[in-house]
């Protein structure tokens, strides 16, 4: 019976020293947060030092992409370590199957507390997840509802970025610290339209706003280029976007969740810029110019708050001991447009939206100040979680490990060469035609289908603001061919059956 004793207290000092062992994890995902306006990765506007703190203290991932650079889909691919064609949310239309595996559940099994904090926008409740309270669908900048676990709803007075990260340290606060704790903490931020908080209104007025080379892109040789709906010249409103209106736009409910205090502070600076406007009356070309600088100090404005909540969030870790034994994950649903073939959105399989910014920091793991060139996805977040966590990845999550790449022990010839993305949201908002693909170091081959069948073929290393179109280049056809046939392998491993009968049903059509 002692023997029996003994070893029962030795499993249970095993599993004690094994829990305590095991980090902390927290998931920060943004919103639309593109690479283009983040210090870390080069950008000069100052609007990031938090974020960019994280970079300097963890890795970045200069090479992180998405599987379908849009909101919902890219959360589902994140929490199941799934392509769309797999865990069946391929669009911002439909409701996610909530029922399968996540890495919430797979970090329950294991001993872990779960909370989702923000942003969902996948509709069906979370599973896998012991506390949460989410946003509903894409929620509002000021005084936003938020869904509770019984199904209820909240409201919530102030701005949404700062909501969210009292959310996050109030669960913490009460969690059993006992256990190690998995947190989501979404954002709305930096998401259309654009609301920045208060008092960071104007913070960019007097800043120049740099114009990128190809934002008066023509869309020669790229069909579904030509043919979008994302444009800041004819898709971006006046009212709506740049919020330049008049009383009866500001009856909207964006507008009128807000307070008397916050609505007059707000209109104050809008006006004011609206009475420029009319003055200066601008035309064509000035106009075009004018919505872009303004689309750019919005966006550039409402990171500000998204950027001080990270920093308030890595205070409060430190404030409770909890720094160094909690790794942190900064990320957004993908990337975005700042003025890149002249559009703002994503979708497309363009570097601006497929790219997304990546940074961990995990001190106890990770040297400060590395970065990483590998491929890599948000499809790989849920089995890095799971296993930074001390489980195993379910063999079906299709993702890879970041472990070894965050350990720093992986050799570029043993790590993945080619990326695959489908983007299926069309006919829709927006106007992107359906397409996939695969990208590798060098190369990306995009195939268009449903409303049009046709190839696009980039050379990155020529070309980084793909602008070439080479599929019908004749120097290029070798290149084509081979890259065709890898995409076809590719479409057969990840088993996108879909796409592999696009290949051979529409297999002459170029
Ligand atoms: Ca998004």
């Amino acid at each position: 019976m002692k023997k029996y004793i003994s070893l029962f207290n030795l499993m249970v000092l095993s599993i004690f020293a094994y829990t305590q062992g095991r980090p902390n994890i927290i998931l920060i995902v943004s919103d639309d947060h593109a690479i283009q306006t983040i210090g870390a990765y080069g950008a000069q506007f100052g609007a990031t030092p938090n974020i960019d703190k994280l970079e300097k203290e963890g890795m970045v991932f200069n090479r992180a992409f998405e599987t379908n650079s849009i909101c919902a889909p890219s959360r589902a691919v994140m929490l199941t370590g799934k392509y769309s064609h797999i865990n069946g949310h391929r669009d911002n239309l439909s409701v996610f199957n909530a029922s399968q595996d996540n890495f919430g559940k797979q970090l329950q099994h294991i001993g872990y507390q779960t909370a989702w904090i923000g942003k969902w926008h996948l509709e069906a409740h979370p599973q896998g997840f012991d506390y949460w309270k989410v946003l509903p669908g894409q929620g509002l900048y000021y005084n936003p509802d938020f869904i509770n676990m019984d199904g209820n709803r909240d409201t919530i007075q102030g701005y949404c970025t700062d909501i969210i990260t009292n959310l996050a340290t109030k669960w913490l606060d009460q969690r059993d610290a006992n256990k190690p704790f998995c947190m989501v903490v979404g954002h709305k931020a930096t998401h259309r339209t654009w609301m920045p908080d208060l008092q960071d209104l104007g913070a960019f007025d007097n800043q120049e706003i740099p114009i990128p080379p190809n934002f008066f892109d023509t869309y020669e040789g790229r069909i579904a280029a030509s043919r979008q709906d994302m444009s800041i010249s004819k898709t971006m409103r006046l009212g709506y976007d740049l919020k330049i209106m008049d009383d009866s736009l500001k009856k909207t409910r964006f507008y009128q969740s807000m307070n008397d205090a916050q609505r007059k502070t707000f209109f104050r600076y809008y006006d004011s810029l609206k009475a420029d406007y009319e003055k200066r009356n601008p035309k064509d070309r000035e106009l075009l110019l004018w919505k872009y600088e303004r689309y750019m100090r919005d966006y550039l404005s409402t990171s500000l708050s998204l950027d001080r909540n990270v920093g308030r969030l890595m205070n409060y870790l430190e404030d409770k001991g909890l720094l160094d034994n909690t790794l942190v994950i900064y990320t957004s649903d993908q990337g975005f447009y700042m003025g890149e073939h002249g559009w703002f959105d994503k979708r497309f399989m363009y570097e601006e939206s497929m790219r997304t910014p990546l940074i961990i920091r995990y001190p106890k793991m990770i040297k400060s100040g590395s970065a990483d060139d590998m491929l890599v996805q948000n499809l790989d977040y849920a089995p890095t979680i799971v296993e930074v966590a001390g489980g195993k990845a379910p063999a079906d999550m299709q993702g890879l490990s970041l472990l070894p790449l965050l350990r720093g022990t992986v050799k570029n010839d043993v790590w993945r060469k080619q990326l695959y993305y489908h983007y299926y949201e069309y006919p829709a908002e927006h106007s992107v035609y359906r397409h996939f693909g695969i990208r590798t170091e060098r190369y990306k081959l995009i195939r268009f289908y449903n409303a049009q069948h046709y190839w696009e073929l980039y050379d990155l290393k020529k070309d980084p603001n793909e602008m070439d179109n080479l599929a019908k280049n004749p120097k290029y056809q070798s290149v084509l061919k081979k890259l065709q046939s890898q995409l076809r392998k590719m479409v057969i491993k990840v088993k996108d059956d879909e796409a592999l009968q696009i290949l051979i049903m529409h297999n002459n059509e170029n």
